[in-house]
């Protein structure tokens, strides 16, 4: 690890998943989805940018043929809660009507975010499936019953950065996945 690396690691009060367990998990959900999409052509739709790392390793472990597409949403504008609304393009621009479609996201916490996106995938684009894949599963209490076929990890209910997530726009390229530390973001 760079000592640029080590640095910016000792931001986080503890490490919840370091960077083996994350690419060893990430490989093994490839294989599962790879299995329940054979001979099909996979429509992935990724939520930028939190899912920006989770889908690059995913996808390159995933020997069917992709099409990707990205989607910009925003609901926590770069601080530690979410702002309870969901922001993204008036208009979905995909084909993706009987299509097989992915969505692809980093986090599951409140829900608003992943069930406000597939219901406009559902209405909006028609596919002829929609399956979602998250990295992390905060467990807590939620209002949202969302489903999601494939999921990383369970969490705790706690903020995190790192490979993909971030604080302010920092951290995202962590190779691990950690919280941090209150001491040096007492606003957290
Ligand atoms: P939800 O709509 O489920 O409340 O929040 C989902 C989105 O909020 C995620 O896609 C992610 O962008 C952001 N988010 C939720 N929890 C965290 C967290 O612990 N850390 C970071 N960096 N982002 C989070």
């Amino acid at each position: 690890m760079s000592r640029q690396i080590a640095g910016i690691i000792s931001d986080l009060e503890r490490i919840l998943l370091d960077a083996t367990t994350i690419q060893e998990r990430v490989i093994a959900m490839a294989q599962e989805i790879q299995r329940d999409y054979a001979d099909k052509e996979l429509q992935v739709v990724c939520l930028m940018d939190g899912a920006l790392f989770f889908m690059a390793d995913l996808l390159r472990h995933i020997n069917l043929p992709i099409r990707l597409h990205t989607l910009s949403v925003s609901s926590y504008d770069g601080g530690t809660q979410s702002s309870g609304t969901v922001q993204m393009p008036e208009k979905l621009l995909f084909d993706l009507s009987g299509k097989h479609v992915l969505l692809i996201d980093d986090i599951l916490d409140s829900g608003l975010t992943l069930i406000t996106v597939q219901e406009r995938l559902r209405v909006e684009c028609n596919p002829a499936s929609l399956r979602t894949a998250i990295l992390l599963d905060k467990q807590r209490p939620r209002s949202f019953d969302v489903s999601i076929e494939y999921i990383g990890f369970e969490i705790e209910d706690a903020f995190v950065v790192g490979y993909g997530m971030d604080y302010q726009g920092h951290y995202r390229h962590l190779p691990c996945i950690g919280v941090l530390n209150p001491n040096h973001f007492p606003q957290i």
